[in-house]
């Protein structure tokens, strides 16, 4: 059997994976998309092809735009393989991944990494009690299955998708108790000076006042300038308390939906020893990239949230710029850069608004911050105090990021809680050296593991 040579293998068929897959195909780029998800969209886009005409009214016209590029996708000849999980990846572009329980690999000259972002993680006290979830939790089980609560939610923390799902789930007739907004004064000092620049973005903007306007059309509670969160509950979740307005504030809840904004999705390009950069302003990790997102590692690129967060409407033009530097269509490409730095003007301002608050990132000694292994704040401290310097050491200290979600949830908070324990910058202090597999794998799919594209020889 000969391997067949595929141009462009794609992981992630999110905004950013199926533009690029459309104008490498455009291009005469033999293309390859592989996602676990069992259809096309990413994130924002989830199930769009599927959604009734209600679902699309309460999901709103964002969500909608998704439908004409998931059907070009699948109509531009690219192989899209859907329900793949990619457990690793390595830097001569091979893509190991599992499909119906068997694994496969497969390889490309060229590879784009485009899987997106995930939810950073809020941990304050209580924050795994059962009746909490992530605001983007509540709005994949809306996306997917047309799920919502039974009863009444208390969304707390900040950042545009928490105003988003209250808006999403208000014409979905879902009673909100009150929105606990975290953003503060601060916050809004700092974004000031940026509002010249983000009016270059003035849509993005535009969108955000409309779902303020409809939450205080809608005359939900809300709270601003909360601080000091924390949830209360026996066994489960049964309140949520804080403070604001100089009073301390306690609302009963038993489903509570906490967000703190998005982070890139890293996993794989850490596993790839990419080079990565601490990012100030999004308060997490950026893998590094020239123009056309070639990150380190000539032949590997990142395109859309995963290379930094930027939205859907960069994460689409990221994947066609990338494709047409892989196509080799240099002369293509400056007019995209333009409407590119269009899309990106807002973003200062977005950071700067709904930075996630100290609290949020860096908790105290009691909080639970790895979820698999049960280690608290308190403990990573302690770490740090018998010589611990970095997140990799605190698996040897006390198995702090080895259980199943591989340092996913708790790493971004070990980082910040030792740089601020030894007052040096989290770049300083560095991430987990991630290391497959990503996604649990048996002995015995190994053993199977063959290349997944094949010809007769
Ligand atoms: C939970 C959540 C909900 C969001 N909802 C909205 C919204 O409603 N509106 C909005 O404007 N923005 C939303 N965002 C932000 C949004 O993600 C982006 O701006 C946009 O979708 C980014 O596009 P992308 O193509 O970079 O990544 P994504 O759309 O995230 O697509 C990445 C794809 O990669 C796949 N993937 C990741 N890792 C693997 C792996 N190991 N193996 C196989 N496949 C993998 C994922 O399944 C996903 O389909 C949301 C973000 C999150 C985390």
């Amino acid at each position: 059997m000969n391997k067949l040579e595929i141009d462009l293998v794609i992981i992630g068929a999110g905004p950013a994976g199926m533009s690029a897959a459309v104008e490498a195909r455009a291009h005469g780029l033999s293309v390859v998309v592989l996602d676990e998800q069992a259809s096309p969209g990413g994130q924002i886009y989830r199930q769009v092809l599927q959604a009734d005409a209600r679902s699309r009214a309460v999901l709103g016209n964002d969500y909608s735009a998704g439908a004409t590029l998931a059907a070009d996708f699948l109509q531009c000849g690219a192989r899209y393989l859907p329900n793949a999980a990619i457990w690793q990846v390595t830097p001569q572009r091979e893509v190991h991944y599992l499909i119906e329980g068997r694994a496969r690999v497969i390889q490309g000259r060229h590879l784009l990494i485009a899987t997106g972002a995930f939810e950073r993680p809020m941990p304050i006290p209580g924050w795994t009690l059962p009746g909490v979830m992530t605001a983007g939790a509540g709005q994949i089980l809306l996306k997917s299955a047309a799920m919502v609560p039974a009863g009444p939610v208390v969304l707390a923390g900040c950042g545009p998708l928490l105003y988003l799902l209250a808006v999403q789930y208000l014409r979905a007739g879902i009673a909100i108790d009150a929105l606990v907004d975290t953003s503060s004064r601060r916050d809004f000092l700092r974004a000031w000076r940026l509002i010249p620049g983000a009016l270059r973005g003035w849509r993005d903007l535009l969108k955000g006042a409309a779902l303020l306007a409809e939450l205080q059309r809608a005359g939900i509670r809300h709270f601003r300038r909360a601080s000091n969160l924390r949830v209360e509950g026996e066994g489960r979740a049964s309140a949520l308390a804080f403070d604001a307005g100089g009073h301390a504030h306690r609302v009963p809840a038993e489903l509570i939906l906490l967000h703190q904004g998005v982070v890139p999705h890293t996993q794989i390009s850490w596993s790839l020893r990419l080079e990565h950069d601490w990012s100030e302003s999004q308060l997490c990790w950026i893998p590094r990239r020239n123009g056309a997102g070639e990150t380190s590692t000539p032949g590997i690129y990142i395109a859309g949230d995963g290379g930094a967060i930027g939205g859907a409407q960069v994460a689409r033009l990221e994947g066609r710029l990338a494709a047409l530097a892989i196509a080799g269509q240099a002369n293509r490409m400056s007019a995209l850069h333009k409407t590119l730095r269009r899309a990106r003007a807002a973003r200062p301002l977005i950071d700067a608004l709904y930075r996630p608050p100290t609290q949020g990132c860096i908790p105290d000694d009691d909080v639970m911050v790895c979820r698999c292994e049960e280690v608290t704040a308190g403990e990573i401290r302690r770490y740090v105090d018998l010589g611990c310097l970095g997140p990799n050491q605190t698996k040897a200290f006390g198995r702090c990021g080895m259980g199943p979600c591989q340092g996913r949830q708790c790493g971004l908070a070990v980082t910040q809680i030792i740089a601020a324990h030894r007052r040096v910058p989290p770049a300083e202090v560095g991430y987990y050296r991630i290391r497959s597999p990503l996604k649990p794998i048996t002995l015995a799919q190994l053993a199977g593991e063959h290349h997944s594209v094949e010809e007769p020889s």
